[in-house]
């Protein structure tokens, strides 16, 4: 191929991250310490209005703990997306509770809160919706449906680092919140995750749970894990932490060139209350979507992605026999195109006119 293959996503690591690594292994004190509750404060203060945040060293982490200090297991039901990353249904039934799929609304690939109701039994415990892509749920008819059945919010906020609803941001919901801090996400530590809490009693279970349940040596209280996350990580994190306001503003000027010249193809679609932070900028293409994936891969080199072309219900760790109509039609027709910081404009550009001739040639 004559042209440079455009990645679908690119961690953006520079010199001050590699200082920041750097100190720390000169401070020859690499596990969890003073950079971690650094790190926990900068992010609360920066991304979830001032509430307390506890570090893990993923976000998958963050979701099991964050269940298991709020009390799910064994006997709950948890609803979820079955149209999401594995993690979400994956860390519900890591605590012995049942991962309750219900149906996303069409227009933002988020939970609908009308299929959310109708899955409602004596045994829910909570919601978990997932901020898919970088758009947030509904969160104004989730905490009606929530408020009205006595049931918890929880957020799976893995892809939504900055997004609002109705001005609050998201993170700010939910009996607790997590981020994730992989390093195709909006923002990263290497791995790790952030969960941000509502209230001094679950931060203290989920410190506890991430530390063998204790908070002083010795003295175990619960029985845990080890899910800390460590120095080094928290250290790229605090300096990511201060380049995402600029990471973001750069997604959503791209979003918005993609928007205004892509023909042909349905662009992704924002709620008047919502702010899109574009973790993923996802079109859907009614035909033939895997044919149009490759051609924008093979012949222009634009790289793109999947996600996610099976549902959790399907797959061969959950088997569920589930009529859920939107979640199956995104499977089959979403496509995810660079929306990624570092992209150029002869990018931006390869990329608008790759997908405007395939779609033309496929229509
Ligand atoms: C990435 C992701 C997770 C898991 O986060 P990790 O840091 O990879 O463990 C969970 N939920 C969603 C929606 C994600 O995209």
């Amino acid at each position: 191929m004559m042209v440079q293959p455009i990645p679908a996503a690119k961690p953006i690591i520079g010199k001050e991250e590699r200082e920041a690594v750097d100190r720390v292994m000169q401070s020859g004190m690499l596990a969890q310490g003073p950079e971690v509750a650094a790190f926990e404060q900068e992010f609360g203060a920066a991304l979830v209005s001032g509430r307390a945040c506890v570090a893990t060293n993923s976000g998958t982490s963050g979701l099991h703990l964050g269940l298991l200090a709020a009390g799910v297991g064994p006997g709950d039901e948890v609803i979820v997306p079955s149209f999401t990353f594995a993690a979400t249904a994956n860390s519900v039934a890591l605590t012995g509770a049942t991962p309750v799929f219900a149906d996303i609304e069409p227009t933002y690939f988020c939970l609908d809160p009308a299929a959310v109701e109708a899955a409602i039994t004596e045994k829910t415990k909570a919601v978990m919706p997932v901020h898919l892509f970088g758009h947030p749920a509904n969160m104004t008819a989730l905490q009606a449906i929530a408020d009205k059945h006595g049931i918890q919010i929880y957020e799976d906020a893995a892809q939504a680092h900055g997004a609002t609803w109705n001005g609050t941001q998201v993170g700010s919901f939910g009996e607790f919140a997590m981020f994730s801090l992989y390093p195709t996400k909006n923002m990263t530590s290497g791995e790790g995750g952030m969960n941000s809490v509502a209230n001094a009693d679950i931060e203290r279970r989920m410190r506890l749970l991430r530390n063998q349940g204790m908070l002083k040596q010795y003295e175990n209280e619960l029985v845990g894990l080890n899910n800390r996350m460590t120095d080094l990580h928290a250290a790229i994190g605090r300096v990511q932490l201060t380049k995402l306001a600029g990471w973001t503003k750069q997604r959503q000027e791209n979003a918005t060139f993609l928007d205004a010249n892509l023909q042909g193809v349905a662009v992704p679609a924002v709620a008047a209350e919502a702010t899109h932070v574009y973790h993923q900028y996802t079109i859907r293409v009614t035909e033939d979507r895997d044919g149009f994936a490759n051609a924008l891969r093979s012949e222009y080199g634009v790289g793109c992605g999947v996600y996610y072309p099976i549902p959790n219900h399907r797959l061969p760790s959950f088997k569920r026999e589930l009529d859920l109509p939107e979640t199956e039609k995104a499977a089959a027709q979403v496509l995810s195109l660079p929306v990624h910081p570092s992209l150029s404009e002869e990018e931006l550009n390869r990329i608008v006119s790759a997908v405007n001739t395939v779609a033309k040639a496929g229509a």
